[in-house]
């Protein structure tokens, strides 16, 4: 494939970067785009939004982009949404790169599914959590409050949420992967009655999914949005380069 194609990767994500270091390898053709989330993005060749549907479709042809590949998180809505509307408005091959969820783990039935952020803190509520270990990512983190303002937050997140946190919540800054037994220390220390978490998929931070089992607390678990429409699915970096070769 090498020299045919140039691809455009929405990264964001392990499998994002892992693809573009493959790319790179068998030097094919590509570009690597990042949303400029993170303080310190790594090997990006660009950095930053493209400035909605129009900006990327104008970006798709001034870069005579033959591919793009959707390797965002799998709750990164707005690009994903983008993404399909351009490369549906300009004919281009899309492939999206959808790990799977937990939808499979052994303790799924037991969590309390919602549809968004607003649900989840309801849920929340009715189960009369007292001490919430919150995983929703830095943005969404204040969507919780007001509504939880009067609960024990313990906000996980790898960088600050972008306003101060209510009083009664902390907030524990780290990365993973998380390893089960520093999952189990935390639910334990901290007495977590309730986690609240998103389906992200993937094995880097499942382990607080049985942690949260292991102590008897309850999970509410925030359902995907759906796959785009238009895109070939893959579940992980090497089958879209399996897909990108054939
Ligand atoms: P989002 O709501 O889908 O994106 C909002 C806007 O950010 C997009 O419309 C686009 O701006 C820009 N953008 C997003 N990804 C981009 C990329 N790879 N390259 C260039 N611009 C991008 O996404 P989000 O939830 O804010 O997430 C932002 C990034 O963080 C994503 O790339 C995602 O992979 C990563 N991430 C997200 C989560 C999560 O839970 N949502 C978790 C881990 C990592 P324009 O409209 O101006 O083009």
């Amino acid at each position: 494939m090498a020299g045919l194609a140039v691809i455009l990767v929405l990264g964001g994500t392990v499998e994002g970067r892992r693809l573009a270091e493959e790319l790179d390898r068998r030097g094919v053709g590509h570009v690597l785009s990042l949303a400029g989330r993170t303080s310190s993005p790594s090997g990006a060749a660009r950095v930053g939004g493209f400035g909605g549907v129009a900006g990327l479709r104008s970006f798709l042809e001034e870069n005579a982009i033959t591919t793009v590949v959707d390797a965002t998180h799998p709750f990164a809505e707005g690009m994903t949404r983008n993404a399909a509307d351009a490369c549906a408005a300009l004919g281009i091959r899309l492939i999206r790169v959808d790990r799977p969820g937990w939808a499979a783990h052994p303790h799924a039935a037991d969590w309390t599914w919602v549809g968004d952020h607003t649900a989840a803190a309801a849920a929340v509520g009715r189960l009369g959590a007292q001490r919430v270990l919150l995983t929703v990512g830095k943005q969404h983190a204040l969507d919780y409050s007001p509504a939880l303002d009067d609960v024990e937050v313990l906000v996980r997140a790898t960088e600050p949420p972008p306003g101060p946190l209510p009083a009664q919540w902390t907030l524990l800054l780290a990365r993973g992967p998380f390893a089960l037994d520093d999952e189990r220390r935390l639910f334990a220390e901290s007495r977590i009655d309730c986690l609240v978490t998103k389906n992200s998929g993937g094995a880097a931070t499942a382990a607080k999914l049985t942690a949260a089992h292991e102590a008897g607390a309850a999970v509410v678990m925030i359902a995907r949005p759906a796959p785009p429409e238009g895109a070939e699915i893959v579940p992980d970096a090497e089958s879209a380069l399996n897909l990108l070769a054939r």
